[in-house]
């Protein structure tokens, strides 16, 4: 059995959706009361793949909110991942994946240290980021995307915003070793790991935003950014490819700029129905088939009986794992979203 632990992208939003998630009680309350909720299961589901297997899979809210974080609630944030994994574990699930913030705030707080949740001893074995999965679906979105816009990859100019988080270096690796696509513009705040980074790659060339925007063709939003942002749509280029990879997203609000082609990115479709609710609160344009691709590689985790965190710690995804996980992808039926 497979777990995916979620959660919602904005305390305005969780109030909206309470009731769906079954917990009507929670519509009226604060920031306070959601950091003293406790994790749920609120969804189980079979999933079949294009080959015929079926597996089952559950979903677990942590209850966690991204606002935790900017109000120095960061205590209550740790509690929110750590007991829902231990529930995950306790719930006999092989292999769960940490949605959105769960593994940004595992790893940034370094929650490794903490595997004695009351009386479960947590195997981290069981749990996956499910970011090898989700670099290589916003690598085909380039790739596919640019393809769609005419635009010539190894001529192109790319942004990624985020270039020294675990998505975003892998998607900087697969550029670079699988492509050799056309200039790197690699922007984050801490210079030291950018300069680490592009030392690794042996190029890219270390931007700020403002100054890297206009000149890209291709623009990666990869940023742990708990509230989206605003950018200056008008200094963007004419056919412009951004892809959003960001949960809550990166981007402020959608636009209609001309020449600007936005994809969600890090969404996969499935290519047969699943009978979940989930993907309805989280507002999947087709929820029954559309799924983040963090989730995905949980389910292609189960399907392949790979129960082993295959993604896991910051930094380390090669492009031979995105490979690997990518071929399990086609396989079992899932794709990059593409629609535009
Ligand atoms: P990481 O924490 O590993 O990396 C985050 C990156 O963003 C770092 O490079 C960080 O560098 C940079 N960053 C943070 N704040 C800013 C800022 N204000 N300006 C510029 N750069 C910034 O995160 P992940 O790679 O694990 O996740 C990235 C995003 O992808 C998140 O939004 C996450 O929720 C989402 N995600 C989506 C999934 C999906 O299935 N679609 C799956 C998993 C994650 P620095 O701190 O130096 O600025």
């Amino acid at each position: 059995m497979f777990g995916l632990i979620g959660h919602l992208t904005s305390l305005e939003y969780a109030q909206s959706v309470a009731q769906d998630l079954g917990y009507p009680e929670y519509a009226d309350q604060g920031l306070d009361f959601w950091c003293s909720a406790p994790p749920q299961v609120v969804d189980s589901f079979q999933v079949k793949s294009v080959t015929g297997q079926v597996i089952s899979g559950k979903y677990i809210e942590s209850c966690f909110l991204p606002e935790m974080l900017v109000n120095r609630r960061v205590k209550a944030a740790i509690r929110k991942v750590l007991n829902a994994m231990a529930l995950a574990q306790k719930s006999d699930i092989n292999i769960t994946a940490l949605g959105g913030f769960s593994s940004i705030i595992f790893e940034e707080f370094n929650l490794k240290d903490n595997a004695q949740v009351r009386n479960v001893e947590l195997d981290f074995s069981r749990f996956t980021t499910g970011n090898t999965h989700t670099a290589y679906i916003i690598c085909q979105q380039v790739e596919k995307g640019a393809a769609l816009l005419g635009l010539d990859l190894s001529q192109a100019t790319i942004a990624v915003c985020g270039a020294t988080g675990d998505i975003g270096s892998g998607v900087c690796r697969w550029l670079t070793q699988k492509r050799d696509a056309g200039e790197l513009l690699l922007i984050a705040r801490n210079r030291e790991r950018l300069e680490n980074l592009q030392t690794e790659l042996s190029r890219g060339k270390i931007c700020d935003l403002k100054e890297a925007l206009p000149q890209a063709d291709i623009i990666v939003w990869v940023a742990s950014l708990p509230k989206g942002i605003e950018i200056e749509i008008e200094s963007l280029k004419n056919p412009c490819l951004i892809i959003d990879g960001g949960y809550p997203k990166n981007l402020d609000s959608a636009f209609n700029a001309p020449g600007v082609t936005i994809l969600k990115g890090g969404i996969v479709e499935h290519s047969l129905d699943i009978d979940w609710q989930i993907m309805k609160i989280v507002s999947m344009d087709i929820p029954s088939r559309q799924m983040f691709a963090c989730f995905a590689e949980a389910i292609l985790l189960d399907f392949e009986g790979w129960h082993t965190n295959f993604s896991w710690g910051r930094n380390q995804i090669s492009v031979a794992k995105m490979e690997q996980i990518g071929e399990a992808s086609r396989k079992h039926g899932f794709r990059p979203l593409l629609t535009l």
